[in-house]
């Protein structure tokens, strides 16, 4: 006897037959999950179990990439993700302890999860290690350029940004940096406080604008490049 049920977005294909255990399986290329229980087993304890091994078959269905594009790494060890420019391998060690990311020098980047930490919880844990990144960085370089363009800047934030790397509200004088940036090149983070700090001197892209920036940073086109490359 043959029944589906859909839990958390996910298909679960179930047969009843003569049989004494629970039995799932993942298909991860086909994005299929199966179970086979008792025939007389209660519904009630079929969503149970199934419940309890969602993170598992979350952690199998991705594997293979289901349903993601294939260049987003799925955050395993063994995946390369940029840091200030350089590839740097990722190390995933799962247990029973307080989540936080480990960066040692050039080395690997190393996460601790807890069991069964989805790529979900895995992104969002490197996503604010690469805010912290940034928050360490943006200080010193506002600081750096204060005094240099004679312009204070109030405020500033790292946020995720879909089209621009940086924005800058004139009137407030805060400034806010695309978490992205924490993955290139440090010259393309100074380039881009730089460009959003030029803002408060000359609001618009004008003729003016560029000469500022020629006069302030003369390498700005070479790090602008960098930052599409
Ligand atoms: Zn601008």
């Amino acid at each position: 006897m043959k029944q589906s049920f859909t839990i958390s977005g996910i298909t679960i294909d179930v047969t009843r037959k003569n049989v004494k255990n629970l039995n799932l399986r993942v298909y991860p290329t086909e994005g299929k999950v199966t179970l086979s229980c008792p025939r007389m087993l209660s519904y009630k304890k079929i969503i149970q179990f199934t419940t309890d091994r969602l993170p598992w078959i979350k952690k199998h269905l991705q594997k293979a990439g289901v349903k993601k594009d294939v260049r987003e790494p799925n955050f395993e060890s063994g995946d390369e993700i940029p840091v200030w420019g350089k590839p740097r391998e990722l190390q995933v060690e799962e247990a029973e302890r307080p989540r936080r990311v480990l960066a040692n020098g050039a080395g690997t980047i190393r996460l601790n999860i807890r069991p069964g930490n989805d790529r979900v919880v895995r992104e969002k844990l490197l996503d604010e290690w690469y805010r912290e990144e940034l928050k360490r960085e943006i200080p010193l370089l506002i600081k750096k350029w204060e005094p240099e363009m004679n312009v204070s800047v109030s405020e500033f934030g790292v946020k995720k940004m879909k089209t621009r790397w940086g924005t800058c509200n004139i009137r407030d004088r805060r400034i806010w940096i695309n978490l992205e940036l924490a993955k290139k090149n440090s010259d393309c983070l100074e380039f881009i406080v730089v460009h959003e700090m030029v803002h408060l001197l000359e609001r618009l892209h004008s003729k003016r604008f560029y000469r500022l920036m020629d006069q302030f940073l003369p390498d700005w086109k070479e790090r602008e490049k960098l930052l599409t490359s």
